[in-house]
């Protein structure tokens, strides 16, 4: 069998969950678990958060997942109803709903729920990609509070730019207008929100990333911001070559020794989630020392540099990222965020995954 496996601290899940919480004191905390917890297993981590006030995902079949292993937290649907029948059941087992178009109100009115739905009515204050329009907003709370079929309300946004320049403050400025709004909880802050503008927090935050240990940011790391790595994805080194001088390995020769070196051959590959868009140079771990990607990621095998390492051999331990090799700069490094990476590993279905609890 391969050696790769991811494995999961849930230690550092509830030390990432008192960050949140050392931001947002006053706020509750809505975990966001989709994508089964950004890669790390939806029940596992909603197991090591289960000091959060509430859980968010995508789909119904996660959040009746979360249900039927006993979780009593708020549950919340992030997109709503996607058909009609899905009322019913959110009904029946206490499911919260994001309701963010026109048509998920007519499911409610056609289904007529027993027991009246928790709703987080969505508002687009400028990410235009969910949610009323804000002018719209004061009518459709009204429909709202008429309704039979509605218990409680929360309202919503998503930021674009939590994490960039352009920031948050024309986002804000707009929800805040939002006629009669302080009569309602308020769900806003992602975890770049949480982090960087404390007047988004409210009655409820949404971090997502940071629960797992890295940074929203790009330019930045978990470490940056007291975080710790949930995920460690680890293998081994399966075989060694020696490279002569102006010898290349790997698809494309796109590494070229500049002088004699020798280097490992590791099983993982972009089949299991390690991206192909690694450059040389990115840093991973051998034995506990950070070394180097050489040449292009291929399906199930990638290459290192074991220049600064004479001792290592087939069986050598390597990490992807994890502790020593933080994911957020193999994301740097291959152009993209710890977020796509996190999520492929789980993605890919190739790569067991172990739990490490205490
Ligand atoms: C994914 C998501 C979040 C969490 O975002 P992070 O950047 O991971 O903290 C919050 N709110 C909504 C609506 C989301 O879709």
């Amino acid at each position: 069998m391969r050696a790769l496996k991811a494995s999961f601290h849930s230690a550092a899940f509830s030390s990432n969950l008192a960050r949140v919480k050392s931001y947002s004191p006053n706020s509750k905390v809505m975990a966001v678990l989709k994508a089964n917890a950004y890669g790390h297993g939806l029940i596992e981590a909603a197991r090591a958060l289960n000091d959060a006030d509430g859980f968010s995902v995508l789909t119904l079949s996660e959040a009746i997942e979360l249900r039927e292993h006993g979780f009593t937290q708020h549950l919340l649907l992030l997109e709503g109803f996607f058909k009609p029948y899905e009322v019913k059941i959110c009904s029946l087992m206490g499911i919260g709903a994001v309701i963010h178009h026109a048509q998920q109100i007519d499911y409610i009115n056609q289904v007529k729920p027993v027991k009246p739905i928790d709703v987080h009515l969505k508002v687009n204050t400028g990410m235009n990609r969910l949610g009323f329009m804000p002018k719209d907003v004061d009518l459709i709370l009204k429909q709202l509070e008429e309704s039979p079929y509605i218990n409680k309300i929360v309202i919503m946004t998503h930021f674009s730019d939590a994490d960039g320049e352009k920031g948050v403050a024309s986002q804000l400025a707009c929800f805040n207008e939002i006629k009669g709004i302080d009569i309602y909880e308020r769900s806003v802050a992602n975890s770049a929100a949480i982090i960087k503008y404390p007047e988004t927090h409210f009655e409820w935050v949404r971090p997502g990333i940071m629960l797992y240990g890295a940074s929203p940011f790009d330019d930045k790391t978990g470490n940056d911001f007291q975080l710790k790595p949930v995920m460690s994805l680890r293998s081994e080194i399966i075989a060694i070559q020696t490279l002569e001088e102006s010898q290349s390995v790997g698809y494309g020769s796109v590494f070229t020794a500049p002088h004699k070196m020798t280097v490992g051959i590791v099983a993982c590959g972009y089949a299991d989630g390690y991206p192909r868009h690694a450059p040389s140079g990115t840093p991973l771990m051998v034995d506990g020392v950070i070394t180097q990607t050489v040449g292009r990621v291929s399906m199930d095998m990638l290459y290192v540099d074991l220049s600064s390492l004479p001792k290592a051999g087939v069986g050598s331990s390597v990490e992807l990222w994890g502790k020593g090799v933080l994911v957020d700069e193999v994301a740097r490094q291959s152009h993209t965020v710890g977020y796509e990476l996190l999520c492929a590993i789980s993605a890919s279905s190739r790569v067991p995954m172990e739990y490490q609890h205490g």
